[in-house]
């Protein structure tokens, strides 16, 4: 991956996720959005061949799923949020994480 945005630093503020890029410029995400925006393929679902697409079962979310316990670097360009209800397969690339922002 060569054209990710990488991350350089995060750290979670109260309910806001803030990330600094290695342009030194930042995102600041709030946690609501970024779990609501959860790129992986049980929230947001894969599309196959024929444009058919699958997704997980819904969700019950709860006021723990919007609560982080941990945050993992995944290489230079993603972040993995350990959320408070037990999920934890979505990675967020930075690329994501400042589109989420604006
Ligand atoms: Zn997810």
């Amino acid at each position: 991956m060569t054209d990710g945005l990488a991350i350089e630093n995060y750290e979670i503020v109260n309910d806001l996720l803030i990330v600094s890029f290695a342009d030194k410029s930042e995102s600041m995400v709030s946690l609501k959005l970024l779990r609501e925006r959860c790129p992986c393929a049980s929230c947001e679902g894969e599309t196959d061949a024929l444009g058919n697409l699958y997704k997980g079962p819904e969700q019950a979310l709860n006021p723990s799923s919007f609560q982080i316990s941990g945050l993992q670097p995944v290489g230079y360009y993603g972040l993995r949020p350990f959320w408070k209800d037990g999920h934890t397969t979505g990675i967020f690339t930075g690329t994501l994480l400042k589109k989420l922002s604006e």
